[in-house]
């Protein structure tokens, strides 16, 4: 939570470089090579603020008369002379968009570290599955959490059809820790969705290691500026670029960041073999949205803290979780490896029939579900049937609405719901 004060100081440099890429073509530039060292990347991952490398994530060096972020390559295919070598043959293999907005993410997740390698997905489940399912095989075992993401259990029946042991157990009080012998692979979702929970990733990790497992991290909720699990010592850190990262509610994308090797190798081969790539315009638009992600993520979390003090006054509001909130059970833990802490917060109301009141006596969150948007959003949980949640359980996510607005509105639909 520290570095807020060094958002929003560009260092004036708008003119400079213009003449920097001489030599650099214009088709070179909207082509640049996969791996591609920034220059200019590499000096921001040292030590500037986080709205700093926001907006410059991934961007390509400066070439006279290119845009700063190229435009979306619409291509299947690509000029490929004689022997078929990269990085641009066919567009199921490798994109140009993609190539800047992995650069961007990874720049995030794992600053100043060129041992890692970025994929992007077509969605978050597909860069869950693509994880799940290229580092495991039939006899491995694989501890998952009971309180993650609605669709993890689908994935775990996916697992045991292929005869893959799934063994499981609650984010709170570490207690994955205890199904780790013989475990190929530990997943994480901290905080965990939409309960909220946290568990202490460096600990897990460390006892996953001393074990032989893999650990990745579902980074969803916190977003990269929130916490960067491979400096807590994942292998992995996987997350739904749907949510906050991207924060317009418009599109789907996921993300994989790992250390360079076999591991990644064997996710880059699963992303082929499945093809769950992100379209040309979606990769775009996410990149895109990260240069707002420092602003977004303050401004929202900040306001979703607001929102939790708030809501904690009220007699109706029960079992309230906010990660934030000092005397939250998970803050101790998230204080130690979190940076921000997320805007989602979660409470439950007396009965469905409330809750379902004060949804719709909102007039500035909408009722849908999915979290991250700058337009608030806020859902009845149970509906869907997936979360072992009570019937009035609301997921709340914090928009850019300005705060005394949004805690009006809120305090206001609970006064008209109430019986
Ligand atoms: C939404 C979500 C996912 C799935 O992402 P999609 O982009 O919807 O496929 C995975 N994990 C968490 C924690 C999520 O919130």
């Amino acid at each position: 939570m520290s570095d807020s004060a060094t958002s929003g100081r560009a260092s004036g440099d708008g003119e400079r470089g213009a003449a920097d890429g001489a030599e650099t073509t214009p088709h070179q530039a909207a082509v640049p090579p996969r791996t591609a060292a920034l220059p200019r990347a590499a000096a921001l991952a040292q030590g500037a603020g986080d709205g700093t490398r926001a907006v410059r994530a991934g961007l390509p060096e400066p070439v006279k008369h290119e845009p700063t972020l190229p435009g979306p390559v619409f291509a299947a295919h690509f000029h490929l002379p004689g022997d078929p070598t990269g990085p641009y043959t066919y567009g199921r293999d490798e994109n140009p968009t993609w190539t800047l907005l992995e650069s961007a993410i990874g720049e995030l997740e794992a600053p100043g570290r060129d041992d890692v390698e970025t994929l992007v997905f077509a969605s978050g489940m597909a860069a869950i599955s693509s994880v799940l399912f290229s580092q495991v095989r039939a006899g491995d075992a694989v501890v998952l959490p009971n309180d993650g993401y609605q669709a993890l259990p689908l994935a775990r029946a996916q697992l045991e059809a292929y005869g893959v042991e799934v063994r499981t157990a609650p984010t709170g009080g570490d207690a994955q820790l205890d199904l780790l012998d013989g475990a190929k692979l530990l997943w994480i979702e901290s905080p965990s969705n939409p309960g909220l929970d946290v568990c202490d990733i460096r600990r897990l990790v460390d006892a996953a290691h001393a074990r032989g497992a893999l650990v990745a991290v579902d980074n969803t909720l916190a977003t990269p500026l929130g916490q960067r699990p491979l400096e807590l010592g994942a292998d992995f850190s996987v997350a739904s670029g749907t949510k906050q990262l991207t924060g317009h509610g418009d599109i789907l994308l996921g993300y994989v960041v790992g250390r360079g090797g076999e591991a990644m190798t064997a996710v880059r081969r699963w992303r082929k073999i499945v093809g769950a790539i992100p379209g040309p315009m979606e990769a775009w638009l996410a990149h895109r949205s990260i240069a707002t992600l420092q602003m977004r993520v303050d401004r929202q979390d900040a306001t979703a803290l607001r929102v939790a003090e708030a809501l904690r006054e009220r007699p109706e509001v029960t079992g309230l979780r906010y990660p934030g909130l000092p005397d939250d059970p998970s803050h101790k833990i998230a204080a130690q490896q979190m940076r921000r802490f997320g805007c989602v917060v979660s409470f439950t109301l007396p009965t469905r029939a409330r809750a379902d009141r004060f949804l719709d006596a909102l007039r500035l969150v909408d009722d849908a579900t999915s979290f991250g948007g700058v337009r608030s959003t806020a859902e009845r949980r149970g509906r869907w049937g997936g979360d072992a949640v009570p019937e009035g359980f609301i997921r709340l996510s914090v928009g850019a609405e300005d705060p005394d607005d949004l805690v009006a509105d809120l305090l206001r639909a609970l006064d008209a719901s109430a019986d």
